[in-house]
């Protein structure tokens, strides 16, 4: 198997999967505050080299349980690229219990819902992909390339075609200015969608990523880890899904406990865990958030 780049995966969903690399990069690759493949041009893997991983990764290992498709956002392939990957890895890999992929909801907001139950036939069960907020607002200040009522009408397209949208958020993203109303849409487009899979980082800028630059200029300013705290339990507040749904949340602060629980029978239990973080980390209140990792 060769791999060419950064690899990224969900984890720990993905963890024992086989990991396909059908794209280089992203393509869309704007998210100011995303440094994955900003060093990389985004180019679709020719068919034939994929065909010839898939061969490669059949005789290494007995067994696969699951393969997830890398770079960015694979869903911007089109059925006529996606569908013949896909029913290979069904025909090489029987044992194979899904074929999940990074997405986009922009990608997916453009594809039909016929096109989605395709996929799911063809073994996709869930596409990861990054919401990090829903306000329109703040995903036009980082140019997520989509409204919040495009990722709502993206995320029912894949409700109604049967795949799960395992939803990624960071709070922090509208900085100290825009805090209220990046909790606010994102509540709303989470209970839309009903996620079954909701995965909540912290901002962490990196040097090389465009949103340092907004930071240096003063255009940004970076939250207090008051605000991120303030931001969670508000979210868990306000998320009214209908469920199952798993909430995972960690903030990668020394000793951090990582918030995880189902949605909604845990709701009460998850949202006492968050409020007691203020309390837990007194130190850390008046804090920006760190750039470069949090530890
Ligand atoms: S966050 Fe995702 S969509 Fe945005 S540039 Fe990074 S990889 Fe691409």
């Amino acid at each position: 198997m060769r791999y060419e780049g950064k690899i990224f995966r969900p984890g720990p969903t993905e963890y024992n999967s086989y990991l396909l690399q059908v794209t280089f990069g992203c393509s869309h690759n704007k998210c100011t505050f995303c440094n994955f493949y900003k060093d990389q041009q985004f180019r679709v893997r020719p068919y034939k080299e994929v065909e010839e991983d898939i061969m490669m990764a059949r005789s290494y290992y007995k067994n696969v349980p699951s393969v997830f498709l890398c770079d960015g956002n694979v869903t911007c392939l089109s059925m006529d690229r996606l569908k013949p990957i896909l029913t290979k890895i069904k025909e090489v890999f029987p044992e194979s219990a899904h074929t999940n992929m990074f997405g986009s909801f922009r990608d997916i907001y453009r594809k039909t819902v016929d096109e989605l139950k395709e996929m799911k036939a063809l073994g996709v069960e869930q596409i990861v992909a990054g919401l990090e907020s829903g306000s329109d607002i703040v995903l036009s200040e980082i140019q997520k390339g989509f409204t919040a009522d495009e990722a709502i009408i993206a995320g029912k397209k894949m409700i109604e075609a049967g795949i799960e949208v395992g939803v990624g958020v960071i709070l922090g993203l509208g900085g100290a200015k825009h805090s209220e109303d990046h909790v606010k849409g994102t509540i709303r487009v989470l209970n839309e969608i009903n996620s079954p899979a909701i995965g909540v980082t912290v901002l962490n800028p990196q040097t090389d990523s465009p949103l340092y630059g907004d930071i240096q200029a003063g255009t940004f300013e970076l939250p207090t880890y008051r605000q991120i705290f303030w931001e969670e339990t508000e979210l868990l507040k306000g998320l009214q899904v209908k469920g199952p749904s798993i909430f995972r949340s960690g903030f990668f602060l020394p000793n951090d406990e990582v918030i995880m629980g189902n949605l909604p029978d845990e709701k009460e239990r998850l949202i006492k865990l968050s409020e007691s973080r203020m309390n837990r980390y007194p130190q850390w209140l008046d804090k920006k958030v760190r750039m470069n990792g949090h530890l």
